[in-house]
């Protein structure tokens, strides 16, 4: 088998139906036919790549083709954002009566799928701590069709016990769902691990440029048939110029990936000790809890780092307004560095009580490391640290 740098570049070579280096982009709604037999035949073919966009599309069937080689599936999907793949699989999967269980730090869109969408639907949930596997077991119930697991989680980067919770949900008849966005196909790889689904925000680091949203979802073709047929229903369709730039993305995923793992783990070393951090949450640090089941599981720890300054929001605060690359943004992922105050963010939406049931403490700032030069990262953090740490001397 190849590596990953190569499947990026050519594990699409069979679905190029021209012969441009660089691959057209497909921009139509529509594909006509020959005759009434292959417009018979287009129209039932699933997941095919020329008949109704909506269906799919040459640059979907591209895309698809590198995620599901990246991570050793046996097909996989688009979908317009990394929502669309998670609630128009979510979808496909359960019923009314059904009972899902997730982890208690996941993804804000994620949490609010368990905490308000499926209930409504009449679909019951549980949120539980995925440190513990044992959570996962003591929360099923018979009606019990879906786990959902992210690691490392954003923001907290808590990691999942992959291997343990597939083995439980099989044991169980249960299926499997795993937020591969922090770790990418390059650092983990879920399917390998026994996980049944694996879908990522492809906004994040699959397309890598901060200019596309996209969602992806991989697994075997039986599921992605069922998933598929919802997909049309919900018609959350990535349009053909967006997939042609996440495919562009991916051709240098495995590249920027080992630039965003050297970033991620010299900042998290170079603020550890800092006097004005409490803690870094970063699983490639010695000091992190779950250290030896993150060695176990990835082979890289990412760029994403959740640092708690000891000085509270207002520390956090001035520590941003000191970054001079990384800007205030919600996102991650990209070739430039962002960083987010989780708690300011939620101001508008949660009371200060949520966001402590949620873990994030008031001083948590999020930082997403791109790929510029590690030491140009290191020292502008070390600076905002600094100032920050001198700034409380002064207000003491
Ligand atoms: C951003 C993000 C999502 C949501 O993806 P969108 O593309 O914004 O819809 C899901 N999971 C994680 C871990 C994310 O960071």
């Amino acid at each position: 088998m190849s590596g990953s740098s190569t499947v990026a570049v050519h594990a699409d070579r069979d679905v190029h139906p021209s012969r441009a280096v660089a691959p057209p982009i497909y921009q139509t709604a529509a594909f006509w036919a020959e005759d009434a037999d292959q417009f018979a035949r287009a129209a039932v073919d699933r997941r095919g790549k020329d008949f109704y966009t909506r269906y799919g599309n040459p640059n979907h069937a591209q895309v698809a083709a590198v995620i599901a080689e990246l991570e050793h599936t046996e097909a996989a999907m688009v979908t317009a954002s990394g929502m669309a793949a998670l609630t128009t699989a979510v979808l496909a999967l359960v019923s009314a009566g059904d009972h899902v269980i997730g982890q208690r730090s996941t993804y804000g869109g994620t949490a609010s799928v368990l905490l308000n969408l499926l209930p409504r639907l009449g679909v019951s949930t549980t949120q539980v701590d995925q440190t513990d596997p044992a959570a996962f077991e003591k929360a099923l119930t018979p009606q019990t069709r879906l786990l959902l697991v992210e690691s490392p989680s954003n923001p907290l980067l808590q990691v999942t016990d992959l291997r343990a919770v597939s083995e439980l949900a099989r044991a169980h008849g249960v299926l499997t769902m795993a937020d591969n966005t922090f770790a990418t196909p390059l650092n983990q790889r879920p399917a390998d691990l026994g996980i049944d689904l694996v879908w990522h925000s492809a906004t994040k680091y699959l397309n890598g440029h901060s200019d596309v949203s996209a969602g992806v979802i991989a697994g075997p073709e039986a599921l992605l048939g069922r998933i598929w047929d919802v997909a049309l229903l919900t018609g959350a369709t990535l349009g053909p110029f967006d997939a042609w730039l996440l495919l562009r993305g991916l051709r240098t995923l495995p590249l920027r990936m080992s630039r965003h793992n050297a970033n991620g783990q010299a900042l998290a070393g170079a603020l550890n000790d800092h006097p004005a951090v409490a803690r870094v949450h970063y699983p490639g640090l010695a000091t992190h809890p779950q250290r030896a089941l993150a060695h176990s599981q990835m082979s890289g720890c990412g760029g994403v780092l959740a640092v708690e300054l000891t000085g509270g929001f207002a520390a956090a605060d001035a520590f941003l307004g000191r970054l001079r690359y990384a800007r205030r943004s919600a996102s991650l992922g990209g070739v430039e560095s962002l960083a987010v105050h989780p708690a300011a963010m939620w101001r508008g939406m949660l009371s200060d009580e949520q966001i402590a049931a949620s873990g994030v403490a008031q001083g948590l700032v999020r930082l997403a490391a791109g790929t510029e030069d590690t030491a140009d990262l290191v020292a502008d953090v070390l600076a905002a640290a600094d100032a920050v740490a001198s700034w409380k001397e002064l207000t003491r």
